[in-house]
């Protein structure tokens, strides 16, 4: 696949490329384009550490100070200095003096020190010695073996060292990232602002909340599942509402919309009933491409641009909707957020419990129902109500059972992929 080809060409010329075929699109190919229209935005905004939670560096982050910055004891015992020690144990020194987190040893460090956790080791001191493992006779302790050289000492810089990068740009910051940027006396951080995401539904039939049911009509489920997805990637979400089958109001919303988001989502209106309208809308007032994706459910799919804006028309259907959502436009926002590397969802090993029917040609994501057994063993039961517009399958259901193009029938007891919903949602 050629990297510096434009979309306009893309467009335009569909024989571009000997394998391109818009209406027999694999999902990695369908996956590699779209990839390759997207960019980082790299606008980036300073922010205080404690609103940072899953926002993305725009700038690496070096330690400008040693963490511990002083050596310290991790054990409540006595610090001593194992070079005094003479022949085999047992060991007996006196107690000289006392140091307590915080505070500096006053005096001179000889014979052994009683220290508590975190405090600072004094000079010429080298090993601690747990307290439980010594017994106490007024001043003098006993001890039976010899400590090594820093047993129980927490070294200066050990955890990290003062220039050191520890975060480069492009990663998500996690709670662990926020208590090591504290660490470090950090307590602003670059990050890159958040995508903005318009979205909208279209149809119709497509009722909002709130308002009674006619016959012929459906409630309109897909914006909420989008609400969903595009919380757990910490966009900011410009929900559009619904909008009817109208040419006007459709291109006017989508005219609102490229002008506040950086992403546009709609759902509906793209297969084949209804390409044919929204394609006009979308060709007079932008650069899209209409594929047919070799996958079930998800077939329909629109990508392309409105001005600056990256456009993705999903497939009404609810099931087709998340699918081609997590399959596309989770990594598209990824990528524009400015996230390096893109974690890849993994792939689980799971034994069928049950067989499946299947033609190659496609990919299938179906929805299944995994348990580990005792052994560790991923077991996975594919739910009986598998169609695109059964939203419920996918409550029901903890992974997708990931069914590869070239794939046929499937035996029971044979080994699918899975990806479970815990490492997408
Ligand atoms: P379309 O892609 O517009 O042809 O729609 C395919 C199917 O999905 C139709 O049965 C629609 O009624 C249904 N559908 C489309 N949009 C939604 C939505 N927002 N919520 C629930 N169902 C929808
Ligand atoms: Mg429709």
């Amino acid at each position: 696949m050629k990297k510096d080809i434009s979309l306009s060409d893309l467009i335009s010329k569909s024989n571009i490329e000997h394998d391109y075929d818009p209406n027999a699109m694999s999902v990695e190919k369908a996956r590699t384009w779209i990839t390759n229209f997207l960019s980082p935005l790299e606008q980036e905004e300073t922010i205080h550490i404690k609103d940072a939670l899953h926002r993305i560096l725009s700038k690496s982050v070096k330690a400008n100070i040693n963490v511990p910055n002083y050596d310290n004891s991790a054990m409540d015992g006595y610090a001593i200095n194992i070079d005094s020690l003479k022949g085999e144990g047992p060991f007996s020194l006196q107690i000289t003096g006392k140091v307590f987190a915080g505070n500096q040893l006053e005096g001179n460090a000889n014979e052994a020190v009683r220290i508590m956790t975190g405090a600072s080791i004094p000079a010429g001191l080298n090993a601690v010695i747990p307290q439980e493992h010594t017994e106490t006779h007024q001043d003098i302790i006993a001890f039976k073996t010899k400590p090594f050289f820093n047993q129980n000492i927490r070294r200066l810089g050990e955890d990290i060292k003062s220039g050191q990068i520890v975060f480069q740009s492009g990663r998500r910051i996690e709670s662990c990232d926020l208590g090591l940027l504290a660490s470090l006396g950090i307590d602003s951080i670059k990050v890159f602002r958040k995508i903005r995401v318009a979205f909208f539904s279209t149809g119709d039939e497509i009722i909002s909340l709130g308002n009674p049911l006619s016959p012929g009509q459906v409630y309109d489920s897909n914006r909420y599942s989008l609400i969903g997805l595009l919380k757990c990637l910490d966009v900011e979400a410009i929900d559009l509402g619904v909008v009817p089958d109208d040419k006007n109001i459709i291109e006017d919303t989508l005219k609102k919309a490229s002008n506040m988001a950086d992403v546009i989502i709609t759902t509906g209106g793209v297969s084949v009933g209804e390409a044919d309208y929204m394609k006009e809308i979308l060709k007079k007032i932008g650069e899209i491409l209409f594929w047919k994706i070799s996958m079930k459910p998800g077939r329909p799919l629109a990508y392309g641009k409105i001005g600056h804006c990256h456009y993705f028309g999903l497939p009404g259907n609810p099931v087709s909707t998340m699918v081609t959502f997590y399959q596309f436009v989770r990594e598209a926002i990824l990528t524009l957020a400015g996230q390096t590397p893109i974690p890849k969802v993994p792939l689980i090993k799971a034994k069928l419990l049950m067989s499946i029917k299947k033609i190659p040609g496609r990919t299938e994501f179906q929805r299944g129902i995994y348990e580990q057994d005792d052994d560790g063993i991923f077991n996975v039961t594919p739910l009986k109500d598998q169609g695109s517009g059964i939203l419920r399958s996918m409550s029901e259901a903890n992974c997708f059972i990931v069914l590869h193009e070239d794939m046929a029938h499937l035996e029971k007891d044979t080994w699918v992929d899975i990806q479970l919903f815990t490492s997408l949602f």
